[in-house]
């Protein structure tokens, strides 16, 4: 199994989450190959009207859609 992590997403404008996935127990370290940062930070739900963006980092997914498929 993988865990998720997320991390603020900064590809977007206002706020949003890229969700990877890392090996559990890791070094936060996400299968895409970035580094995470150990205590992340998730964002609090804003009080503006926009509602937060989460997106899935596709390398990530991949990985897992293969170790699932096997
Ligand atoms: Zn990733």
């Amino acid at each position: 199994m993988y865990e998720m992590r997320a991390e603020p997403d900064e590809s977007l404008p206002g706020p949003g989450l890229l969700w990877h996935a890392t090996h559990p127990g890791g070094q936060a370290l996400a299968l895409c190959g970035r580094q995470l940062s150990v205590d992340t930070a998730v964002p609090a739900a804003g009080s503006d009207a926009t509602p937060p963006t989460d997106r899935y980092c596709m390398p990530c997914l991949e990985v897992v859609r293969e170790a699932m498929a096997n």
